[in-house]
């Protein structure tokens, strides 16, 4: 064979390559763009002092309450990264017994990834243990131990599904494909993903709570006018039996499609918050639904898994391929991704909410019920109003309360 030719081949390769990468960034950096924008306008946003909003004894409160909290999450991560530095550490070993068992490779890599799952999750238990302790010395939780046990073991279960589906996915294809097999892992994981969103209220969230339509009829007629006056076309609002292990309020939207939901917790309207307050937080859920935010957390998943899964199967293949002794680094390296993606993805969270609060005020026009809520929120979860920015950071879905409490008072006279 022309050696001169053999060069020119491999040449065009390596451009065709570089440019499909570069055209690949290109979309991705569109997407992101697109998905980026929202319709808070930029205001400015007045600097509030926690002290005109909550009692030195709430504040004092919080400030015990969190502190210790911040430490506890920041030692379990720690023993959480320990536990899985040892796991691949002793990858080994591990996958050498296992294959006894196993007999296959795609079935020993899903007992190793078992087994990863069970460790992390026996190191996380004791700091759960002494979070639900806090949680009811601080009254925020009513749980007994009976009831958490039970809970951290479904949790325990849909976790063990998730990720033997994934394990023996990645390591099939992996199997089958080579160093290539992101090309179909990456949209295979996205189709999971977009499958769960679709099952979540159906499958795993009767698993922990028990949902009945809002009983109060006046309320839900005035939550269908709003949602009627928003745009947004809602067939149930539902009621989530949250008293059971929280005393703090909350709603959410969960489902796509067909699966589409507002939930509000049972602890939101025992009597605590006022209907304007139930309405704001209503509105703030269907500007979710309206905005379309939950398939946008799903294209940002998308952005985000692609390149993830491109590096996870770099990584593995240079060790010579993913099989069962790569399944602790695979499960390894999928943390680590999350934990440094973490802020970025807080960040999108923090502009969808942001937004979801913005156009709630438009909806309701009644900023003091947002202000009231947001105040209600802080003092009955014993939320920092004001954390420190790098709480934020990495653990900042929302926007911080005082933030929140600013735009209302921006549109307040
Ligand atoms: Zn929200």
């Amino acid at each position: 064979m022309d050696v001169r030719d053999d060069r020119d081949a491999h040449g065009r390769r390596t451009l065709a390559k570089g440019l499909a990468l570069l055209a690949l960034a290109a979309v991705w950096v569109a997407a992101g763009a697109l998905l980026w924008r929202t319709e808070v306008p930029g205001l400015p946003l007045p600097d509030l002092d926690p002290r005109d909003y909550f009692s030195g004894a709430e504040l004092g409160r919080i400030e015990d309450y969190r502190g210790v909290s911040r430490l506890v999450f920041l030692a379990s991560l720690a023993v959480e990264i320990i536990v899985l530095a040892l796991l691949v550490w002793k990858a080994g070993p591990l996958a050498g017994r296992l294959e006894r068992v196993g007999r296959g490779r795609v079935r020993t890599a899903v007992l190793v990834g078992l087994a990863v799952v069970l460790a992390v999750w026996l190191a996380g238990l004791p700091f759960g243990a002494i979070t639900l302790v806090r949680r009811r010395d601080y009254g925020l939780s009513e749980q007994g131990w009976g009831g958490w046990l039970r809970d951290q073991a479904v949790s325990l279960g849909v976790e063990a599904v998730l990720v033997s589906i994934a394990v023996a996915g990645a390591v099939w294809l992996a199997g089958r494909f080579g160093r290539r097999w992101w090309l179909a892992g990456a949209p295979a994981l996205v189709g999971i993903a977009a499958l769960f969103l679709l099952a979540q209220p159906l499958l795993v969230q009767p698993l922990f709570n028990r949902f009945e339509p809002l009983r109060d009829r006046e309320l839900a007629g005035e939550i269908e006018k709003l949602a009627a006056g928003m745009g947004v076309e809602v067939d149930d609002v539902l009621v989530a039996d949250a008293s059971r292990r929280t005393t703090t309020a909350n709603a959410y939207v969960a489902g796509i499609g067909p699966t589409r939901r507002v939930v509000l917790y049972d602890t939101l309207l025992d009597g605590r918050f006022t209907d304007g307050e139930v309405l704001s937080v209503s509105a703030h859920e269907l500007a979710h639904v309206e905005r379309r935010h939950l398939w946008k957390g799903l294209a940002w998943f998308a952005l985000l898994a692609v390149p993830g899964v491109f590096l996870l199967a770099w990584v593995t293949d240079r060790r010579g391929g993913l099989g069962p002794r790569l399944v602790p680094l695979g499960l390894a390296f999928a943390f680590a991704y999350v934990l440094v993606t973490q802020p970025f993805q807080n960040a999108v969270s923090r502009r969808y909410e942001a937004e979801a609060d913005w156009l709630a005020l438009q909806a309701t026009g009644d900023p003091e019920s947002a202000i009231a809520l947001e105040q209600g929120f802080v003092t009955t979860s014993l939320a920092d109003p004001d954390p420190p920015a790098w709480t934020t950071l990495w653990l900042g879905t929302h926007p911080p309360p005082l933030k929140r409490i600013a735009m209302a008072e921006s549109q307040s006279d």
